[in-house]
């Protein structure tokens, strides 16, 4: 990660001078590093995706198989529908092949056999453009860029309105703070301008994606624990964001996704164990070895 910090900076002071270029924001918040080895096909299928006022979309995982290279593969055969509006949670141990998952269904990669659907659609069939716009990501860490606050949240959709702007912030609980700061929307945030703690940046993050509005959320779970009243202000954010869209929930702390309404268990690149958090439960399984040693751990933490 640390080796991350460079290039960011660098990226972060060289934004004033990039900030009308189109970056794709995923990409550069490092759901990968590497260089999309995808194309747009020739005739991409007329999306509804992009189309204003949309709904939730359902999203598709259809015998997937996929290795980063062809000696070693990564995701076997794994399926899973999450229909228009629904939360989906991936747990598994690091390595078990669930940030792949969101890189398969951003399209960073295809894969080996099997398919990938948003919407219905075949992602192969999709313009990138339409999928991006889709598709929403809220990122473990967020990069903020050397601009002002009010322009990191607009990045969601640029060229908002800045009642939209506020409507979003207020949403994502970080509109308050904004406006006790002696600048409001206009502070300078970034390495310098003021630094944003943990919460506060996944606050923006929040209201982002609640003013870019995708038909397709992807919740990366911070790994990293954050105090007990901040966790909690941002899971009432995420709730905002996450209600009536499709969620896919990347999850660390199981506590978060009781609610869900499947839950894969992953291990080493397969779905090992599948249901809601009671079904999981009550099957005595990993799922349910996970949650007692997570309640053994937050009672430790008490
Ligand atoms: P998780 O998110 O569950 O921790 P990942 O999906 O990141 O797991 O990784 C699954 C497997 O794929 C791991 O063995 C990891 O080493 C491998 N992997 C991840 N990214 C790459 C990559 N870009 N190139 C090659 N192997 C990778």
């Amino acid at each position: 990660l640390l080796q991350l910090y460079g290039p960011l900076n660098f990226l972060g002071s060289m934004y004033s001078a990039i900030r009308t270029a189109l970056v794709d924001l995923e990409h550069m918040l490092g759901l990968t590093d590497e260089t999309p080895e995808v194309k747009d096909p020739g005739k991409p299928a007329e999306m509804t995706l992009t189309l204003q006022g949309h709904q939730a979309a359902s999203v598709e995982f259809r015998n997937v198989s996929f290795g980063y290279s062809d000696e070693r593969q990564i995701l076997h055969d794994v399926s899973f529908f999450a229909a228009p509006g629904k939360k989906l949670a991936i747990v598994g141990s690091t390595g078990a092949g669930k940030s792949t998952i969101s890189r398969l269904l951003f399209r960073f990669y295809d894969v080996s056999s099997g398919a990938v659907l948003v919407d219905g659609h075949d992602v192969r069939d999709c313009r990138q453009a339409d999928l991006r716009a889709a598709v929403g990501v809220v990122p473990q860490d967020t990069v903020l860029f050397n601009d002002t606050i009010g322009y990191n949240i607009a990045y969601g959709r640029l060229g908002a309105a800045q009642e939209d702007i506020e409507q979003a912030a207020r949403l994502a609980q970080i509109h308050d703070f904004i406006m006790s700061l002696p600048a409001g929307y206009e502070t300078q945030v970034g390495e310098r301008g003021l630094k944003l703690s943990g919460g506060e940046k996944q606050r923006v993050a929040i209201a982002r994606t609640i003013l870019k509005d995708p038909r397709v959320l992807v919740l990366d779970e911070a790994t990293s624990a954050l105090d007990t009243h901040t966790e909690q202000e941002i899971q009432s954010a995420l709730r905002v964001v996450s209600a009536q869209r499709t969620t896919l929930v990347i999850a660390h702390r199981l506590s978060t996704i009781i609610d869900a309404d499947e839950i894969l268990v992953m291990e080493k690149g397969r779905i090992i164990e599948r249901g809601t958090h009671e079904v999981l439960l009550g099957s005595d399984g990993r799922y349910a070895s996970m949650w007692a040693a997570q309640g053994a751990e937050n009672s430790a933490a008490d």
